[in-house]
């Protein structure tokens, strides 16, 4: 189950970015979502079904429980 992001969680996702990062920080969570490229800084927005099918996987971030 990779659906258990919330705001400053990295996930990685199923394309990489074109810079060759594949990690990303979720700056904004709502009915879209907001992510940061961490290899160049770039954020882009879209909506949280499209963003659902993009996710491959959460990886952890500043507010993660990481001991599940
Ligand atoms: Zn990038």
């Amino acid at each position: 189950m990779p659906n258990n992001y919330k705001l400053g969680s990295i996930v990685i996702m199923k394309k990489a970015h074109p810079c060759g990062e594949n990690k990303w920080e979720i700056t904004r969570l709502g009915a879209d979502i907001k992510i940061k490229c961490l290899g160049c800084g770039r954020s882009i927005m879209m909506p949280r079904i499209e963003f659902n099918k993009k996710l491959k996987k959460v990886v952890g971030g500043q507010n993660d429980e990481t001991k599940a």
